[in-house]
């Protein structure tokens, strides 16, 4: 079980999150929808410490973490839990697919190399991308990159993947290929939670939606539910805008 409960932020006098809480499942995809500027990426950043929320809290399983007051070592223990896709990939340009793949395995969690290797391997193999282990970043296209980042976070087997916008820099005939990605992901049980602009992979993919407006949770509940019957006016003035 994940449990992310009251988390705020501020940015100056901006509050950007207010008291957003969110819990799901182990095998579970949640997709967090909204216009921009709600609040999504600063949430999931918050989730890691790539932002430190002004509070909140994150249960991983047993362990339960202080978004705001978490000190060095949680912040690792946090970050070797979960994995993070970003919108740009962040991949390293002076390495191989492998060499990405293998990097937080062999430094961060000290991993032979010989292993790392094999499980780098395996991770790649998994997103298509099997005769791709030698080519440099720059080789490769968006899509291939981004699986690539994928790879490298299935490959430390995190409880949770976080995916911010992972298919909003890329051009739209290479989204297809990261999203059947997702989706099998998904369907192997990876626990996922996604901020996205894609409907479909919302409506499609997910177990729960999220619909955040103005650093809140203005509505959440299964896809049909947010879909097809929304409660709240907001929520269906956005999905009529988008789709
Ligand atoms: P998008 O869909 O456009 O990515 P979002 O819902 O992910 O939007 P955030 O990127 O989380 O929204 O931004 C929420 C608000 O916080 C915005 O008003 C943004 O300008 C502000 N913000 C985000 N990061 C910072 C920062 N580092 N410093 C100041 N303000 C920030």
């Amino acid at each position: 079980m994940i449990e992310i409960q009251h988390v705020s932020k501020s940015f100056g006098g901006n509050q950007v999150l207010k008291d957003v809480s969110l819990s799901l499942e182990h095998g579970q995809v949640v997709a967090i929808l909204g216009p921009s500027g709600s609040g999504k990426t600063t949430f999931l950043r918050s989730l890691n410490f790539l932002e430190r929320a002004d509070s909140g809290t994150l249960r991983l399983g047993d362990d339960v973490y202080d978004l705001h007051s978490a000190n060095k070592k949680q912040v690792l223990e946090v970050r070797r839990k979960t994995g993070f896709v970003f919108q740009h990939y962040n991949l390293f340009a002076n390495m191989t697919a492998l060499g990405n793949v293998m990097e937080g395995l062999v430094t961060a969690r000290k991993v032979p190399k010989k292993e790392a290797e094999r499980i780098a391997k395996e991770a790649l193999d998994k997103v298509g991308l099997s005769d791709r282990y030698d080519y440099y970043p720059a080789q490769l296209s968006g899509g291939q990159q981004q699986r690539v980042s994928i790879a490298r976070a299935i490959a430390t087997n995190p409880e949770v993947i976080l995916f911010d916008e992972p298919t909003s820099a890329l051009d739209p005939e290479l989204i297809g290929e990261v999203l059947a990605v997702m989706q099998d992901l998904a369907q192997s049980g990876t626990t996922m939670i996604v901020v996205t602009h894609e409907m479909g992979f919302a409506r499609n993919v997910a177990d729960k939606v999220l619909f955040m407006e103005g650093g809140v949770v203005v509505e959440e509940g299964t896809p049909d539910r947010i879909f097809n019957h929304a409660r709240q006016e907001r929520t269906r003035e956005f999905l009529q805008r988008v789709s």
